[in-house]
């Protein structure tokens, strides 16, 4: 099993305390979406319930790893949000009766081995009667059990949650991080620059990359703004209109705001920097603005785009 890019410093403190004999019985990992924390919390599970750990790692290969790799290693247990097929989507909580079975789950001892492991992925979804009953579990840990959890919202769980487990931040990759995982997964060349300024160090943020046609009406879009003083305002919003549906709101503004920040450096008169500012503010409110108030996103950017080009165009 390999050391997950960027996170190895979790994964190497954890394993030292392994060998050490000096686990803490609950680990919070937190960090942005989309940086690969729970995969961090998966590696460290098969690493605490392998046979045959080496050099801090999972051998991969014996028989714990094996079962927990089909996913049914029966002292491995995942809480997450439930997916309501009636609904067709996601519950809004983990509530409580999820997080009681679980702890039942980690209270129990070992079936194939001396220890067990809960993990809690987005544990910032828990809603306060599920925090409380995990509150329980943390003060009064079974011997062998480990408690994985996994959060993108620090501010969301309780302190008394944080404060009784070992915190370990995972931070976005840096650049160069992204480049290697860019080409490892196969993304085309000429989106990496587009993948990794969008991306944020996030590789969840620029999923839809990965898709063709995705990609290229992206690439298409950040040519359309690139130099906002001279775009073409027909073609932005023929674009717009073909594409506003079916590609994240907040990836189309970030190409946007990349290329008003590009500009505003240009910018001499505090006049422009200053309408330069209240307009880019718009755009980076614009996808929440269109969720709250169902505005309609099209004309709405489109307004906020010629407020840019008008303050570029002003001095
Ligand atoms: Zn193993």
């Amino acid at each position: 099993m390999n050391k997950i890019l960027g996170h190895e410093h979790v994964q190497n403190t954890f394993a030292e305390a392994v060998q050490q004999g000096r686990l803490h019985h609950a680990w919070l990992l937190y960090g942005v979406k989309g940086i690969g924390k729970a995969s961090v919390a998966e590696q460290l599970a098969a690493l605490f319930l392998c046979e045959r750990p080496s050099q801090g790692q999972a051998c991969g290969q014996c028989h714990h790893c094996a079962m927990l790799h089909a996913g049914s290693h029966p002292d491995f247990s995942k809480v997450s949000l439930l997916y309501d097929a009636k609904k067709k989507k996601f519950n809004r909580d983990i509530n409580i009766a999820q997080t009681r079975e679980a702890l039942d789950f980690l209270a129990l001892s070992g079936l194939k081995s001396k220890r067990r492991v809960l993990m809690i992925d987005d544990a910032n979804f828990m809603n306060n009667q599920a925090a409380n009953a995990l509150l329980k579990g943390l003060e009064e840990p079974t011997e062998g059990s480990l408690l994985l959890i996994v959060c993108h919202d620090l501010t969301r769980l309780p302190t008394t949650i944080r404060s009784r487990c070992m915190l370990q931040a995972c931070a976005p990759l840096d650049p160069e991080q992204m480049q290697t995982v860019l080409k490892a997964r196969g993304f085309d060349q000429e989106l990496h620059a587009l993948a990794t300024e969008l991306g944020q160090g996030s590789l969840g943020r620029i999923e839809v990359l990965q898709e063709d046609s995705q990609a290229k009406a992206l690439l298409t879009w950040q040519g359309l703004v690139e130099d906002l003083a001279k775009s073409d305002i027909g073609r932005i919003q023929q674009w717009l209109d073909s594409h506003v549906k079916n590609i994240p709101h907040d990836l189309i503004a970030s190409v946007v705001l990349l290329a008003a920040q590009k500009q505003a450096l240009q910018l001499t008169s505090w006049q422009q920097s200053d309408a330069m500012f209240t307009a880019m503010q718009a755009v980076a409110k614009w996808p929440k603005e269109v969720v709250m108030h169902t505005l309609r996103p099209a004309p709405a950017l489109l307004s906020y785009i010629l407020q840019l080009r008008g303050a570029l165009k002003s001095g």
